[in-house]
């Protein structure tokens, strides 16, 4: 089997030996680009299996790069795992809207690095997010989308339609964080306007509803909400 090939784009020289030892220590095949123009050029040419990407580069910036990734069909579908400075959280918003997978944040412990990368493989590789119409159970919540239905240790639990909504978007990729605005995005058109603020009064309410599952929802400070990832 072909070795898995991750691309980072960053123009640290420190930085990329610390990533580049710590995976090939995990049998990883790394190259390096020391620009976001550099980096674009070695993703059309090696189509990498994941990229991690710092978001300050002189030049074009990791969000510019990030966003022409996601926008060429040939390779948007590559995971893209951003690397950011503490209190880039509003970059780390934008990065996910644009479709990056992940974030770590600098400075990372590598070992932080090396598993948040392979839950990204594993996401991509494995069973992709549920259908829409599938019944879904996790961490003891079944939740029937056709019945609008959830069920907690048996008992059935009364959730609105926005509450409801919220839940199954976040369940359906556990590990994922996503911002108030993809969870406005995706659940729209439900009994009422979601906003970015409202959702998080909605997210109040579901935890209470769910009592200990609701545990499950996690707050990731500045960023969002997921569902929590399954060990
Ligand atoms: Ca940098």
């Amino acid at each position: 089997m072909a070795k898995t090939e991750i691309l980072i784009i960053e123009d640290e020289e420190d930085i990329r030996e610390l990533v580049r030892y710590n995976l090939e220590r995990e049998n990883f095949t790394v190259s390096e680009a020391e620009s976001g123009e550099a980096g674009l050029k070695a993703v059309a040419r090696k189509k990498p299996d994941l990229i991690l990407l710092d978001l300050m580069l002189p030049g074009k910036d990791g969000l510019q790069i990030c966003r022409e990734l996601k926008q060429n069909a040939e390779v948007r579908d590559i995971p893209v795992v951003m690397m950011t400075a503490k209190g880039e959280e509003s970059d780390i918003v934008t990065g996910l809207e644009l479709g990056a997978e992940d974030y770590i944040v600098k400075p990372f412990s590598p070992k932080v690095m090396v598993a948040r990368i392979k839950a990204v493989l594993r996401r991509k590789t494995g069973a992709e997010a549920p259908v829409e119409t599938d019944v879904l159970t996790i961490q003891g919540i079944v939740i029937h989308p056709g019945r609008h239905e959830v069920m907690v240790g048996g008992k059935p639990v009364d959730l609105t339609a926005t509450e409801f909504g919220i839940l199954h978007f976040l369940a359906r990729r556990p590990g994922w964080v996503f911002t108030r605005y993809q969870i406005v995005d995706a659940v729209h058109g439900a009994d009422y306007p979601v906003t970015e603020r409202s959702v998080d009064v909605q997210i109040v309410g579901l935890r209470k509803k769910l009592k200990k599952a609701g545990d499950n929802i996690e707050t990731v400070r500045g960023i969002g909400y997921r569902f929590k990832d399954m060990e």
